[in-house]
């Protein structure tokens, strides 16, 4: 099933992100995680993809599990900052002979070591999505940055990129994760005003350990609330309180997200089926409204 079709149906959806091993002896637990989630029943599940090779065979193999095991569709990450046009293609037809219709485009992380990773022969997110859409019908999901992609001047020039990029044929947008949802409101009045219409799904991390934190922050830039900082300072080095406080966080961020209009909601679970299970738990009722 396409994801844009759920996006359209007119409820709420709760979509749970996880990722693939980087070694193939890791592949058995990691796919009995990713069952676990997908068990729960969520609208559909996300599988990110190494932008550096590797694990990329993993993220395949695991999309097609979910699909065949659970019913639930399921969105494969790609990227492209390290691929050739061949590569590419080559993944697009692996990924339609496993059934798998949905794509989030990605340009992926420049890799900063190993330089020669880098193909030059795709630059922007962009590129990738004109030869997904002349690919074939896939439903192409893409990026975006409440608060500006880290390598961006300015906001402004984030937005006027991000417009090129949907117009480039992107069905649906997935955030970054924020921890303010006031950075989310204004980033949805912007990006509405200068004519993207297509549904967004709101990024959500439940935080639930000290050092995942120090590490999120630094590669993405995002800005931590005073509530949020009081939260980490107070349980971030005792960590069932931590994840206590982070599950809590996380389900308040989303009431209050389903509370003024935004519709979608994904939650990067990092492998964790608990996590996802006690924030499905606590929102179950509140979905159905
Ligand atoms: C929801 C989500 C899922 C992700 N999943 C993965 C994953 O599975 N694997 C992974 O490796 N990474 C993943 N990432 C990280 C992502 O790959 C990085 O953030 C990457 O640096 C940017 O990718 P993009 O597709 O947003 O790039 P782009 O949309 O290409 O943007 C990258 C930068 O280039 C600028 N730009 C765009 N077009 C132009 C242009 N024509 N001229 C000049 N500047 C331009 C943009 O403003 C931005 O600053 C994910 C990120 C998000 C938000």
């Amino acid at each position: 099933m396409k994801i844009r079709d759920i996006l359209h149906s007119g409820k709420p959806t709760l979509s749970f992100e996880v990722f693939p091993p980087k070694t193939e002896d890791k592949f058995l637990s990691v796919s009995e995680v990713t069952r676990q989630i997908a068990a729960l029943g969520p609208d559909f599940m996300s599988v990110t993809y190494g932008a550096g090779g590797g694990s990329r065979q993993f993220t395949v193999q695991l999309a097609h599990d979910i699909q065949a095991a659970y019913q639930v569709p399921v969105l494969a990450h790609i990227t492209c900052v390290s691929s050739t046009r061949e590569q590419v293609r080559d993944m697009l037809e692996h990924l339609k002979a496993q059934g798998i219709e949905n794509v989030l485009a990605l340009r992926g992380d420049k890799p900063q070591n190993e330089p020669e990773q880098e193909t030059k022969e795709y630059h922007y997110a962009a590129e990738l999505i004109r030869d997904i859409r002349s690919a074939g019908d896939f439903c192409i999901g893409a990026a975006c940055y409440p608060e500006g992609h880290v390598e961006s001047q300015n906001k402004a020039e984030d937005l006027k990129y991000l417009k090129e990029k949907v117009e480039a044929g992107v069905d649906f947008l997935t955030t970054q994760m924020f921890f303010d949802n006031q950075i989310l409101y204004r980033f949805l009045y912007r990006i509405r005003e200068i004519g993207i219409t297509q549904p967004v799904c709101a990024g959500i991390m439940p935080v639930t350990n000290g050092k995942q934190m120090k590490r999120i922050g630094g590669l993405s830039g995002t800005e931590l609330p005073q509530r949020f900082k009081a939260i980490l300072d107070q349980y971030g080095t005792t960590p069932k309180a931590m994840k206590q406080a982070g599950i809590a966080y996380a389900t308040d961020q989303i009431i209050d997200l389903l509370a003024n209009g935004v519709r979608h909601i994904h939650v990067y679970t990092m492998n964790k089926p608990d996590i996802a299970a006690a924030i499905l738990h606590n929102i179950s009722e509140i979905l159905k409204v």
